[in-house]
């Protein structure tokens, strides 16, 4: 049955698997890949007998952030070592409804802080096309396992300001970041809530409509989510995209974006073009506020979020000792990572009285005008086309040299997409020098619809 490698095949021939024999092969290969490329924090060992349902005995891999009943769940922080979550998250327990088995944990950045997966305390994934490089980030391991299982599977995994689509762009797999609300947030350990997206990594535009079908729906333990109608997004797998209208914006192919990334992005957009959609080059202004009004918003959500951290009801804990201050303070020296220290400092300084206005005030009012420049292209266009990321999949000895600020800037193409909360999939583009490039592909809020359509249809063609 293992020989099965397609999801599609499989969920249409699982009634004729034996279970615990497909399951424990699948494990097997799962400790192999893990000590190549180490995309888990946790594998999953125990697995009751699945449910009967759309996708039946199909593994799934879960972002360490989302939370799984009686699975570890750390978000890749050391500050949640050993924590066993007593519930499922809306969206795992609607996948263990249909059937879905949880294989394991993905690794990430500390909290989803980071674009390239090295600031874990756990493992580093490694890039399946080239060890020596990364998968992305944060949801590296969520990209690392869909690139190198040679099993059917669906990486469920989360993005605030890019995590899907840098790890899917960097490993040459499928990833949609669905529009905000679209997908149930309860039971996901925070980074910034009101950027915060479940979306899938997956190895085709089928098996990512599939899972988004699952998935997505309103969800009473979730305020923000969109109380909108369930539907089946496989239904617009290979619909004619003719008369699709593309804008390509001339910010996401200029400074800092490797030229070969580009040109490759420009054949796939001229194929587009040549199975009946037509393209218009645009420009939107607002491009180069993302990048400082994002990290500004989101280090702010974030220090809030991580205050709960405090060696009392989460977390780790210690001896106590000392006054408050003292032991709140020795908790998190040792429980939090560099780059989440760092941005506590920052979201602090940015919330604090008389900065507020200056800063964090002013970053709402720069998401708004991004969320309207988008609202108005769309009044004109079906999606946007650009590259998913400015660089190919960067070595870690490359990426140990990069200042704070030079790695922020590695997300000027994923942030304003992200922050105003439209959806988007990176689809894999092809190889420069064997190395994966993305095209990214953006749609208004709730029209994943355009974005199945146009990936599926560049599927198969070369
Ligand atoms: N690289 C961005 C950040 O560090 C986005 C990461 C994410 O989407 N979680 O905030």
């Amino acid at each position: 049955m293992i020989e099965i490698k397609t999801v599609k095949e499989f969920v249409e021939n699982a009634d004729s698997i034996d279970f615990d024999d497909f399951i424990s092969s699948v494990i097997e290969k799962c400790e192999k890949i893990q000590s190549k490329y180490q995309p888990f924090i946790t594998i999953n060992k125990n697995h009751a007998k699945p449910k009967k349902g759309l996708i039946h005995a199909l593994p799934v891999s879960v972002k360490d952030c989302i939370c799984t009943k009686d699975l570890q769940s750390t978000a890749g922080s050391k500050i949640l070592e050993g924590y066993i979550p007593p519930f499922d998250a809306t969206c795992v327990t609607k996948i263990k409804q249909q059937g879905g088995v949880i294989i394991g944990k993905t690794t990430q950045d500390e909290f989803g802080f980071g674009t390239f997966n090295v600031n874990s305390k756990y493992a580093i994934p490694k890039n399946p096309f080239d060890v020596e490089r990364s998968c992305g980030g944060s949801s590296g391991g969520a990209g690392c396992i869909t690139a190198a299982a040679d099993f059917p599977h669906i990486a469920i995994a989360e993005s605030t300001g890019g995590s899907i689509t840098a790890p899917a762009a960097f490993t040459g797999t499928y990833g949609l970041t669905p529009t905000y609300g679209r997908v149930s947030r309860y039971g996901l350990i925070d980074y910034a809530n009101s950027m915060d997206k479940i979306g899938v990594i997956a190895k085709s535009t089928y098996d990512i409509a599939l899972m988004l079908s699952i998935i997505s729906g309103y969800d009473p333990l979730d305020s923000t989510s969109a109380d909108l109608a369930e539907q089946d997004f496989t239904k617009f797998i290979g619909k004619d995209i003719k008369g699709m209208k593309i804008a390509v914006p001339k910010e996401y192919f200029g400074e800092g974006v490797d030229k070969k990334i580009a040109d490759l992005i420009w054949e796939k957009i001229k194929q587009l073009e040549s199975l009946g959609a037509s393209y218009e080059e645009i420009s939107l202004p607002m491009t180069k506020y993302a990048i400082p009004a994002y990290y500004i918003i989101a280090v702010s959500e974030a220090s809030t979020n991580l205050a709960k951290f405090c060696g009392l009801r989460y977390g780790l804990h210690k001896q106590l000792s000392g006054n408050f201050d003292e032991y709140f303070a020795s908790v998190r020296s040792q429980g939090f990572g560099e780059e989440t220290k760092r941005r506590i400092i920052l979201g602090t300084y940015a919330r604090m009285a008389g900065f507020r206005d200056a800063y964090y005030l002013k970053a709402l009012k720069i998401r708004t005008l991004i969320i309207q420049e988008f609202k108005k292209t769309f009044k004109s266009f079906d999606i946007i086309a650009a590259p998913s990321m400015p660089v190919l999949p960067l070595k870690f000895s490359e990426i140990e040299n990069l200042k704070p600020i030079e790695n922020y800037m590695m997300d000027i193409l994923t942030i304003a997409p992200n922050m105003a909360g439209i959806p988007m999939i990176s689809v894999p583009a092809g190889l420069i020098n064997g190395l994966p490039a993305g095209l990214h592909l953006m749609a208004d809020h709730f029209n994943e619809a355009a974005l199945i359509k146009a990936s599926s249809s560049l599927e198969g063609l070369e």
